[in-house]
This record gives structure tokens, C-alpha cells and sequence, in this order.
């Protein structure tokens, strides 16, 4: 039982776009927080101006509010930590910074880039560690003051006691225990006067009261760094989780050249952000079962991280789209028919416009066909526009001799039918079989392949019906001029 409001953040930098495993740090972040009724912060990284890239920002927001993973506080909400975007937080460092270099915890240094680049070559021909020496650690204040009044380029670092066991519990992994001779003086503040992540991420998750830092696994080797700041300030530390790697099928990490890793991506093909989540959820954590259909409120009611894994998770979009499919089922047909006329208007196929009402019966006899909204367009054109051409095979196998007067018959029976029913195009097929003894298939792989050009579909009577009489005795009639066997 956790007895603090938990208060945990997403701190992603705007580098482009969400990384997919970008969005399930957020997603484990945010379900950590509902579930403990706690608060999700989202806080922007943004003090690498090199890696500043224009319009970042808002698509990393709008990225994040499509998946419904809005932020209690953050640069859109706001909030009483504010800002919430690390460029707006400069003299917070600036002032904290003060601090450790008064008590020796951290100091200036003014080494040019070719000394650091020689230490470096010199280190690697010893076979040593590559590594700051300390050099600047000696100056005397008098120095540093001559230093900074010729305006000479520095940096500030954090000055690591060498030899000491650094430990901290990682609450995925168990106690996680560093050396601080295989950690260099870290920079905390940069030449141009930014503070690098370390130093801002710290300061931060701290004064925004963070009570549980949870991120990629890729950032473990810099917690020891992060627990030695803590301990400088004489701060509470939050706890640490490190969630698993995303993998390839093949084992490797998550890498783009073996497949989509933006959110974007994913949105833009037509996965629903349920499933996506759903999925999302699944990479590196399960509730103890082999339950995996998840609405969001029951991921909530179910996320706990000592059921996060340790090992990697790997990446198979085989499950996501029946997971995709699974959730499609499970809108209602009016949910789904806002998505549809939206395809609708995207779509580049000519096709007529139906009503809402016909639209409708299109979803219900369809729904268990398709994995994705498009498909109800995709799947089944013949419901849009009628058939230009007639699958060869279908008609190969299917299209006898007498199945030209067959569906002459039918088109005669429904004819005489006015506005037939469901039923009434089904007992129209059926009476004609039953008086030629006939199986029924023998006049519904014809009709299907009249009416929609190709041998696979929904229910007969479910395509009849929707197309109506007109409609599929028009098709019947064309069908008999092209078809020829
Ligand atoms: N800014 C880091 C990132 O881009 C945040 C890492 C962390 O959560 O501490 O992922």
C-alpha cells in the first residue's frame, strides 16, 4: 500500500515523433498512476537544442491525447509544478547548480576539446577506461574566477568519488548495484549554458514530487548518477522501475529498419487505440493469466509492476491485429460508423453514398469479417459500386450451365416482390431449389458471384438484401450478358 499521492511522469524529448516504445512508457506510467489514484505528468525534455526538431512538440501531444493518455499536469494542462517544459526551467538549474559547486559536489571545467580528445587517445592506447581525469577538480577558486572573467568555454560536472559501491532497489529488478569507477564525471551543465538530461531530470523529479521514476531499461546506467545527485542534495529519492526492451521478432532491439516504431505509423494504418494499448500493455507485463483482450478501465484495475518482466518483449504485430479485429467487435455499430463515413471521405474508390441506415446494415453483416475499419470498405467494394469484372476461378468452378436460368429465376421471383425482406429473398432461393431439387449452392455461388464479382463474402441473403431489389436485379442482368461459359 503506497501511502504518498503517487506522482509519476512521462519525460520524453520531442525528437520527431512517439517511438512506440515511447507511448508503452507512458502507458505503464499512466496505468501506475490510475490505479494508485495518483497523478500522470508530462514533462518535456527539450534541452538538447541539438536534437531540436520543429513541430515535435505538438505531434507528440496530439500523438499522446489520440491514445487518451492525457496528462493530469504537463505544457498543455498545466499545473502548480510548472512549466513543464525544461527550456522554460533554465534558472531552476542555474540556481541548483550553485549548490553543488559550493559544496565541491560539482565543478567548473575548462578543458578545451583537444585536450578531452587527447585524454581520450592516450587512455584507449593504455587500454584504460575512457575517462575525465579530474583535471579541473584542483583549480583554486582564484583560478576559476580569472577563468570565467576571460569568458573561457566551460562546463560543469558532477564530481564522483572514485571506488564506491552505488546501489539503489530497481523495483522490476531487484537491488541494482554500480561502481563509480566505471562512471565518469558526468557534464551536468553543457557549454552553452543547458544542463544536460541528468542534471535537469533530477532537479525536476524532484521538485515535481515524482514518487516513482518509471522508464526504458536503457536508462539504468545513468540511475547510479541520478542516486548520487539525490544524495548531494540531501533529497529523498523517488524508486526507480526499468521496464524491459522492445524486440524485434528476431531478438534484436526495436529498430525501424524492421518495421514501423512511431505511434503515427499505427494510427495512420488503422489500428484502434484500444487494441493499440491493449497490445501495448501485453509487451513486458501480464495480470498472472493468459487473459488478453484489455478495455483501458480493466488495464487499470489490473496494472501492477511486480508483474512487469525483466526480459525483453518482443514485438509481433500478428497479435496486435487480432487484437485490432477483437475490439473492432466490440463497438457498437454506430461507434463504428462515424469511423467508416470518415474512411468514406478518405477513400479514393468512386463510389455512391449510402445512407447511414444502409451504412449500418453493411457494418452488422460485415463486423465479423474485418479486422480493420477500412476493410468494411476494402473487403467488400460490391456494396459501394457493382462489380466490373467476375473473379475467373469463381466462375471456373462455380458457374454452371444452368446457372444463368437459375438466376433468372430469382431475379423473376424478387421482381414481383415489392420492397422484399430478408426473408423474402431467402425463401425466394429457397423455393426455387427446393422445385428443381437442386442444393442450395447451386444458385447461390452464381448469384454471389453476379452480385459481387468475386466467390467470398457475407451472407447471401445479408448482400441481397442490403443491395435491394433493384440493385441485384440490375447485377443479375449484367452478370448474364458478360459472364459467358
Ligand atoms: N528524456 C528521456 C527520454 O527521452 C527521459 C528518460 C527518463 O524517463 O528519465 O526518454
Amino acid at each position: 500500500m503506497i501511502n504518498k499521492e503517487v506522482r509519476v511522469r512521462f519525460a520524453p524529448s520531442p525528437t520527431g515523433y512517439l517511438h512506440i516504445g515511447g507511448l508503452r512508457t507512458a502507458l505503464y506510467n499512466y496505468l501506475f498512476a490510475k490505479n494508485n489514484k495518483g497523478k500522470f505528468i508530462l514533462r518535456i525534455e527539450d534541452t538538447d537544442r541539438n536534437r531540436y526538431v520543429d513541430g515535435a512538440l505538438d505531434n507528440l501531444i496530439s500523438t499522446l491525447n489520440w491514445a487518451g493518455l492525457t496528462a493530469d499536469e504537463g505544457p498543455e494542462t498545466g499545473g502548480i509544478f510548472g512549466p513543464y517544459l525544461q527550456s522554460e526551467r533554465l534558472d531552476i538549474y542555474k540556481s541548483h547548480i550553485k549548490n553543488l559547486l559550493v559544496n565541491k559536489k560539482a565543478y567548473y571545467c575548462f578543458c578545451t576539446q583537444e585536450r578531452l580528445r587527447d585524454l581520450r587517445e592516450k587512455q584507449k592506447q593504455e587500454g584504460l577506461q575512457t575517462k575525465y581525469d579530474k583535471h579541473c577538480l584542483s583549480l583554486s577558486q582564484n583560478e576559476i574566477d580569472i577563468n570565467l572573467r576571460n569568458n573561457l568555454t566551460y562546463v560543469i560536472r558532477l564530481n564522483i568519488e572514485s571506488g564506491k559501491d552505488i546501489s539503489f532497489t530497481d523495483l522490476i529488478r531487484g537491488e541494482v548495484v554500480f561502481n563509480t569507477d566505471t562512471i565518469d564525471d558526468q557534464v551536468l551543465i553543457k557549454s552553452d549554458g543547458f544542463p544536460t538530461y541528468h542534471f535537469a531530470n533530477v532537479v525536476d523529479d524532484h521538485l515535481m514530487q515524482i514518487t516513482h521514476v518509471i522508464r526504458g531499461e536503457e536508462w539504468i546506467s545513468s540511475t547510479p548518477k541520478h542516486v548520487l545527485l539525490y544524495d548531494y542534495f540531501n533529497w529523498e529519492k523517488p524508486n526507480f522501475a526499468h521496464l524491459p526492451l522492445l524486440l524485434n521478432p528476431d531478438k534484436s532491439k526495436l529498430s525501424k529498419r524492421q518495421g514501423d516504431v512511431a505511434v503515427e505509423d499505427y494510427r495512420d494504418k488503422g489500428y484502434l487505440k484500444d487494441a493499440l494499448l491493449n497490445f501495448i500493455a501485453l509487451l513486458g507485463w501480464n495480470a498472472g493469466d493468459d487473459k488478453e483482450f484489455y478495455k483501458m478501465d480493466q488495464l487499470i484495475n489490473s496494472f501492477s509492476l511486480e508483474r512487469v518482466n525483466k526480459s525483453g518483449a518482443v514485438f509481433n504485430t500478428e497479435k496486435l491485429d487480432w487484437l485490432n479485429a477483437e475490439h473492432l467487435r466490440k463497438l457498437t455499430n454506430e461507434e463504428i460508423l462515424n469511423m467508416l463515413k470518415q474512411e468514406l471521405i478518405n477513400t479514393e474508390l468512386v463510389i455512391k453514398n449510402l445512407s447511414d441506415a444502409h451504412l449500418l446494415l453493411i457494418i452488422e453483416a460485415m463486423k465479423e469479417r474485418v479486422s480493420f475499419v477500412k476493410e468494411f470498405i476494402t473487403s467488400c467494394p460490391y456494396f459501394y459500386s457493382e462489380p466490373t469484372e467476375y473473379d475467373e476461378c469463381v466462375i471456373k468452378k462455380k458457374w454452371k450451365e444452368d446457372s444463368p436460368k437459375l438466376l433468372k429465376l430469382f431475379s423473376d421471383g424478387i421482381n414481383k416482390i415489392e420492397n422484399p425482406s430478408k426473408e423474402d429473398f431467402e425463401s425466394t432461393l429457397k423455393n426455387i431449389c427446393v422445385e428443381k431439387n437442386i442444393g442450395l449452392g447451386k444458385l447461390i455461388h452464381p448469384l454471389r458471384l453476379a452480385l459481387s464479382g468475386v466467390g467470398i463474402g457475407p451472407g447471401i441473403f445479408d448482400l441481397t438484401y442490403i443491395l435491394g431489389k433493384e440493385e441485384t436485379i440490375k447485377r443479375i442482368d449484367k452478370a448474364l450478358e458478360i459472364i459467358i461459359n
